[in-house]
């Protein structure tokens, strides 16, 4: 019996918030028979490199990728995922080190607010975070993208909450103290920067965005090239849905696992699961920017 060849285009690592390091997902994608994957941390291209590496001496194709959270219309987070683009870009890198920039200041402004809940939740001696431990746990230092994970790891670390989840239900999750916004970029910001390195842009977990179908077209207007239809919790039924949605609009359809650490109620429980055909990489890479000269 010929095995089917399978991808998984979107998976975190410690250049983010995900648990493992590069390589190390690199063998998990291999224990996985994974043919090729894609390692997209939110705002960082920081774990290409060692990534890139691994998928060398593993056999396992890598196509370069980063999650940049920009402004929803209408309130909220959208996450669009870029592929191919050119790593070396020194626009793309510059700006990706802005929005990171961005998340360090609006990290510090989430460490006064958490801190003053918890003293006023828990008296003037509570546990206090410190900013120091949450930028090391992200490796700003090394490239590193700091998100609201990074405050709950610190936060289970001083014992104010036990896991990840609790810590987004009581201090971190929308309306909550730690929810803080900053200096924010409108999707076709994001596309663009993708398609001026030579890559395509894809609309990460589409139903996560309010009125998804209604918005749609102008993404694709603004040089949206996929959609994210297959992913960690979208039943069979939502994923045929998505995909005739793609199809109307003329966007190549993806899929991927959004794998954080087993123990991250954010995204999916494993590497290559749900299973995304091979297939979908050729569309996929027809919609990419014609690079200059190229
Ligand atoms: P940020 O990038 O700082 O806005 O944080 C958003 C990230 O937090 C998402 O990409 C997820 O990885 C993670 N996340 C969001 N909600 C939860 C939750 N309820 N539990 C655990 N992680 C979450
Ligand atoms: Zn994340
Ligand atoms: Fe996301
Ligand atoms: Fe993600």
């Amino acid at each position: 019996m010929t095995q089917l060849r399978t991808v998984d285009l979107h998976l975190h690592t410690t250049a983010s918030d995900g648990v493992f390091r590069p390589a190390e997902i690199v063998r998990l994608a291999a224990e996985a028979n994974l043919s090729a994957i894609a390692v997209t941390d939110h705002d960082s291209i920081s774990g290409l490199d060692e990534a890139s590496t691994a998928c060398r001496q593993l056999g396992i194709e890598l196509i370069p990728g980063v999650e940049i959270s920009a402004d929803a219309p209408g309130g909220g987070d959208c996450h669009l995922l870029g592929y191919w683009f050119d790593p070396n870009h020194t626009a793309l890198q510059l700006w990706l080190g802005a929005r990171r920039r961005a998340r360090i200041a609006r990290g510090e402004e989430i460490v006064r607010r958490v801190n003053d809940a918890l003293r006023q939740r828990n008296g003037a001696d509570a546990p206090q975070l410190a900013w120091e431990d949450i930028a090391k746990r992200a490796d700003i230092a090394g490239g590193g993208s700091v998100g609201r994970p990074h405050v709950a790891d610190s936060l289970i670390a001083i014992g104010a909450v036990g896991n990840r989840d609790e810590a987004f239900a009581t201090l971190l999750g929308t309306g909550m103290p730690g929810d803080v916004s900053y200096d924010r970029i409108q999707p076709a910001d994001a596309i663009a920067q993708i398609r001026n390195a030579g890559g395509v842009a894809v609309l990460a977990h589409p139903t996560y965005l309010r009125d998804y179908e209604t918005v749609l077209p102008s993404y694709v207007e603004q040089g949206l090239g996929g959609l994210e239809c297959i992913y960690s919790d979208y039943a069979p039924s939502l994923v045929a849905s998505l995909q005739s949605l793609a199809h109307t609009h003329g966007l190549a359809v993806t899929g991927g696992s959004d794998f954080h650490g087993p123990s991250s109620s954010a995204g999916g429980s494993a590497v290559g699961r749900p299973a995304v055909p091979f297939e979908v990489l050729g569309p996929l890479r027809d919609r990419c920017a014609q690079r200059p000269g190229s």
